[in-house]
C-alpha cells in the first residue's frame, strides 16, 4: 500500500495525462492502482450525476478513480466551492482521502493546479499535503521559465514537510508554439536544457526527474497505441513509486535497531519495551508508520499546547534557520532572545525582572538551585545551603533537581551519597477542590521554623503537583508558604516547568494564590513543546545580590553559561508560541476541557480499583489503587485509537488546547474502557481487538 500525491507547477503543467499514463503503466506492470481527485472542479451535468473531467481522462487510459468534492465551475477550488454554497478545509478533504487509500498497490492522489491553489481563504492544496504526507510527484510543465517554478515549488514542498519522490517533466505545447517570438531551433534548446537543468538541480536536492516527455498531440480516447507510448514513457517513474520506499522492511528494520541501539526514557537497554513508529503530526493527532493515527492524549509530555504542525510555530523556525540558527550567548546577543524576555516580562507575575535563559527543565532547575546558593553567599550567610521541598514532588531528572524529587518514586535509594541531601515536607493534604484547611500548611510551617538558618529556599509546584503524583492542592497553602518565606528569610522557588502556559487554566498556577514566587522556572510549553528551552525568572533583589556583592563572596557574576543558552531557533519559536497563546482564546478552551473532563472522566469513579478522579485545567487524573502495568495500559489505549500513557497509579490525560470535542470524546472513552476492562480482569484491561482508527 503506498499514497502518492501528483502536484505540478502550475494549472495544466500535465498532471492528468500523467497520472492517467501511470495508471496504465502501472496496470502493464502488474501493480493495482487507482487515482483519486480530491478536489475536482469543471466538473460536467451528466444524467447520472457529476461528470469529473480527470476520471474520464483516467477511465480512457484504462485506468480507474473517483473525484471526493465535485464542483461545476472551472475554477480554483476555494471559488468553486464558494459559489455552490460549500466550503473545504484541508483536514476534512485529507480525512477523505486518506479513507480513499487502496489496501493494495497504489493511490495517485492527484491535486487542483499547483501548490498555493487556495483550497478556502486560509488554507491551499498545500496544507492538504501538508496534512496528508504522502510523497509528491511534482509534475512540471516544460516552457520557458518552469525550473524558476519547478525550484520554487521544491522549495515550498521541502519547508512543508512533504518529501518529493520524483519529478515527471512534461512539454505542454506543440512545438513552435511555446513562445510567441522564440525560433523552433531556439524552443527545441531550451526545452531540452530545461531537462539537464532539472536534472542536475533534482540531483542537488536528492529528488530524481524520472521522464522528460514530449508533446503528445490531443489523445484520441481510443488510441491505445497513445497511451501505451505515455505508459513506456513513464515506466521508470511507475517502477520507482512502487518500489519508493519498502515500506514494510524499512519499518522493521528502523524497529529492531532502535530496539538494539536506542535508549528510551526510564528503560532498560537489553529488554526495551515495545514502541511505535511516530512518521508524522498534526494538531492533536500524531501518525504511526502502519496508518493508524491516535489522539494525543499526553500534549507530548504536556508541552505541545498548540498541538503538531502550527504554521506560526513552523513559520518562525524555518525563517530563522535560514538566517541565524545559532550563536554564543556570551558577549553576543539577538533579537529573537530580546523579544522573548520582553514577552516573559509581560506575562509573568509581577516583580520578577532578570531572565536566564537555559536549555530544559531540569536545567532550569539547576539554575534556580544555583542562583538561592549565590544569593545567600553573596547576602552572607553560607550557612543557608539547604533546600525544602514537597513530598509527590518532581523537578527534574539531573542530580540537583532530583534532590528535589518525592525521595521514593523519585528514586533517591538508587543514587544514594550522591545526591545531595534536601529536606522533605508532606505533600499539602488540602484538595484544590475543597475549602482550605490552614491545619494542611503545619508540618511545612514546623519545619521552616526550626530549620530556616540553614534553608536557602522552598521549592515547590505550585497547585498542581505533576509527575511524582498529580496532585492538585489548595492555593492557600502557596499564600501561606509565600507569608512565611518572607517572615523567615526563605527564597521560594516556584516551578511551573509542567504548569506554566495556561494548563491549570490560569497562565501560570502561581496566580490561583496571587503570589510572586523570588524565582520561577518555566519550560515545556514554552515553545509549544518544538524545541527544547527553558527558562528562570528572579526578582530584582535575588539579581542584584547575587551581582552585587563584592567578589570575594561569590558576588558579581552569576556561573552558569551553557553552549546553546538563549538558541536563537528555540527562541523565536517561544515568542511565536506566546503570540500563539495570547491570541488564542485559551481559556476558553481549557475551561471546555476541564468541563468535558470533569463530566467524563466522573463516572470512573464506580469503577472498583479507583480511589479518586480529580481534574484541574486541562488536566483530568483517574487514581487506581495499585500501580499499573503500563504496556497494557497503554495497548489498550493504543488500541482505542489513544496515546495515554500511565504512570504508578496515575492515569491520567494531557491534551493540546486545540484538540476537538471528538478527539477528547476519544480519550475519555478510552480511559473510562481501559477503567471498566481492568475491573473485570483483576486490575489490568484486555484490549478487545476493537482496532485504532485506521486511516486506510
Ligand atoms: N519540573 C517539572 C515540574 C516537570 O514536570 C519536569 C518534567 N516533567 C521538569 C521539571 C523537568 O523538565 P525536563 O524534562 O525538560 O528536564
Amino acid at each position: 500500500m503506498a499514497a502518492f500525491f501528483v502536484t505540478g507547477t502550475d494549472t495544466d503543467a500535465g498532471k492528468t495525462a500523467v497520472t492517467a499514463g501511470l495508471l496504465r503503466a502501472f496496470a502493464r506492470a502488474g501493480v493495482p492502482a487507482r487515482a483519486v481527485k480530491p478536489v475536482q472542479t469543471g466538473c460536467v451535468e451528466r444524467a447520472h450525476g457529476l461528470e469529473a473531467p480527470d476520471v474520464e481522462v483516467w477511465n480512457k487510459a484504462g485506468g480507474e478513480g473517483k473525484a471526493l468534492y465535485a464542483f461545476r465551475l472551472p475554477c480554483s477550488p476555494h471559488l468553486a466551492a464558494r459559489l455552490e454554497g460549500a466550503r473545504l478545509d484541508a483536514s476534512s478533504v485529507a480525512e477523505a482521502c486518506r479513507a480513499s487509500v487502496a489496501r493494495e498497490g497504489v493511490t495517485l492522489f492527484e491535486g487542483a493546479g499547483g501548490l498555493y491553489v487556495p483550497l478556502n481563504e486560509r488554507e491551499s492544496m498545500l496544507d492538504l499535503m501538508r496534512e496528508l504526507r504522502f510523497p509528491a510527484l511534482l509534475v512540471v510543465a516544460n516552457r520557458l521559465g518552469c525550473l524558476n517554478h519547478a525550484l520554487l515549488s521544491l522549495d515550498a514542498l521541502e519547508r512543508a514537510g512533504v518529501r518529493v519522490a520524483g519529478m515527471v517533466l512534461c512539454r505542454v505545447s506543440p512545438p513552435g508554439l511555446a513562445d510567441a517570438g522564440t525560433s523552433p531551433e531556439a524552443e527545441s534548446l531550451i526545452l531540452q536544457d530545461n531537462a539537464v537543468s532539472l536534472e542536475r538541480e533534482g540531483e542537488k536536492r536528492g529528488v530524481p526527474l524520472l521522464a522528460d516527455i514530449p508533446y503528445q498531440a490531443r489523445h484520441d480516447p481510443d488510441d491505445a497505441g497513445f497511451w501505451d507510448a505515455l505508459a513506456d514513457r513513464l515506466q521508470r517513474a511507475a517502477f520507482t513509486l512502487a518500489g519508493d520506499g519498502d515500506e514494510k522492511n524499512d519499518a522493521e528494520a528502523l524497529l529492531a535497531f532502535d530496539r538494539a541501539h536506542l535508549w528510551h526514557p526510564y528503560s532498560s537497554a537489553m529488554k526495551p519495551l515495545p514502541a511505535l513508529e511516530v512518521t508524522g503530526a498534526a494538531g492533536a493527532r500524531l501518525f504511526l508508520r502502519d496508518g493508524r493515527s491516535l489522539v494525543d492524549g499526553m500534549s507530548s509530555w504536556w508541552c505541545r499546547v498548540h498541538g503538531y504542525g502550527n504554521p506560526r510555530l513552523v513559520r518562525a523556525l524555518q525563517r530563522q534557520a535560514a538566517t541565524l540558527s545559532h550563536v554564543m550567548f556570551g558577549g553576543l546577543t539577538h533579537k529573537p532572545a530580546v523579544e522573548l524576555c520582553r514577552r516573559l516580562l509581560r506575562l509573568l507575575p509581577s516583580g520578577l525582572e532578570h531572565v536566564f535563559l537555559a536549555d530544559s527543565g531540569s536545567v532550569a532547575v539547576e539554575v534556580a538551585m544555583k542562583m538561592a546558593l549565590q544569593f545567600w553567599q553573596a547576602a552572607g550567610r553560607e550557612k543557608k545551603r539547604r533546600f525544602v521541598a514537597l513530598r509527590g514532588a518532581y523537578h527534574g531528572d539531573t542530580l540537583g533537581a532530583m534532590s528535589l524529587c518525592d525521595p521514593v518514586t523519585g528514586m533517591h535509594a538508587l543514587f544514594s551519597g550522591a545526591l545531595p541531601e534536601q529536606i522533605f515536607v508532606e505533600r499539602p493534604t488540602c484538595r484544590f477542590d475543597r475549602p482550605y484547611d490552614p491545619a494542611s500548611f503545619a508540618s511545612m510551617e514546623a519545619t521552616l521554623r526550626e530549620r530556616a538558618d540553614e534553608v536557602a529556599a522552598v521549592v515547590v509546584e505550585p497547585v498542581a503537583q505533576g509527575a511524582g503524583g498529580m496532585w492538585f492542592y489548595h492555593p492557600g497553602y502557596l499564600r501561606d508558604l509565600r507569608a512565611l518565606c518572607d517572615e523567615l528569610g526563605v527564597l521560594l522557588i516556584a516551578d511551573e516547568i509542567a504548569t506554566g502556559f495556561g494548563r491549570t487554566g490560569r497562565m501560570f498556577a502561581c496566580e490561583w494564590a496571587g503570589v510572586s514566587p523570588d524565582v520561577m522556572c518555566v519550560g515545556k510549553a514554552l515553545t509549544g513543546g518544538m524545541m527544547t528551552l527553558s527558562a528562570v525568572a528572579a526578582t530584582r533583589r535575588v539579581a542584584e545580590v547575587i551581582s552585587g556583592a563584592d567578589a570575594s563572596r561569590g558576588g558579581g557574576a552569576f556561573m552558569h553559561g551553557p553552549t546553546f543558552m538563549g538558541n536563537p531557533l528555540a527562541c523565536v519559536v517561544a515568542c511565536a508560541s506566546v503570540d500563539e497563546l495570547c491570541a488564542s482564546p485559551w481559556r476558553d478552551r481549557v475551561r471546555h476541557i476541564q468541563e468535558t473532563l470533569e463530566r467524563e472522566l466522573t463516572p470512573c469513579r464506580a469503577f472498583s480499583g479507583v480511589t479518586d478522579v480529580r481534574v484541574l485545567g486541562a488536566i483530568g487524573v483517574v487514581e487506581m489503587a495499585s500501580p499499573v502495568d503500563v504496556e497494557a495500559w497503554q495497548d489498550f489505549f493504543v488500541s482505542r485509537g489513544a496515546w495515554i500513557r500511565p504512570f504508578g497509579r496515575t492515569v491520567y490525560v494531557m491534551p493540546p488546547f486545540v484538540i476537538s470535542d471528538e478527539e477528547l470524546r476519544m480519550l475519555t472513552e478510552a480511559v473510562r474502557g481501559a477503567v471498566a476492562s481492568a475491573a473485570s480482569h483483576g486490575g489490568t484491561p484486555v484490549s478487545d481487538g476493537r482496532e485504532g482508527e485506521a486511516l486506510c
